[in-house]
């Protein structure tokens, strides 16, 4: 489990900053490739902003569309649900928060690794969510399933 090892507070401006973080991240596997997490139910856009939910030790998360709320697990997060609380902001509390993934991935198209990370869209605090291993799931699955 990586997220406990990082210390300290960490800020970001914006979701470039997220993905900065999950590639930085050290003692696990290496992050290859990251995603910004967006609702897919609106026309012209893909809203960022969610409410979250995650259990670090079951390695399940789901998220919640701000604007539509529509939920939707992480990968088979529903098959395996904790009833994890909503994530809310260490710093400032409040609990919409912009969610990304970063990907360990072998030979360019099979992931073994997700983490999932949150920005807080108030104060830029970000926070590590949970991690799932993989046993070598497609790419373009895992890409869907998030
Ligand atoms: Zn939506
Ligand atoms: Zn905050």
């Amino acid at each position: 489990m990586v997220l406990r090892t990082v210390q300290g507070t960490v800020t970001g401006e914006d979701v470039e900053d997220l993905r900065s973080f999950l590639t930085g991240l050290t003692g696990g596997p290496a992050v290859h490739e990251t995603v910004v997490l967006a609702c897919g139910h609106h026309e012209d856009e893909r809203p960022t902003w969610m409410y979250v939910e995650a259990d670090p030790r079951a390695g399940v998360a789901r998220r919640r569309c701000l604007q539509c709320a529509r939920s939707s697990g992480i990968l088979d997060s529903d098959e395996r649900w904790t009833h994890p609380p909503m994530w809310s902001c260490s710093g400032c509390h409040q609990s919409i928060g912009e969610v990304a993934a970063g990907l360990s991935v072998e030979d360019g198209e099979h992931v073994t690794w997700v983490v999932l990370a949150v920005r807080c869209t108030e104060c830029g605090r970000i926070d590590g969510l949970t991690d799932v291993v993989l046993p070598g799931t497609p790419l373009t699955e895992v890409l869907d399933r998030l």
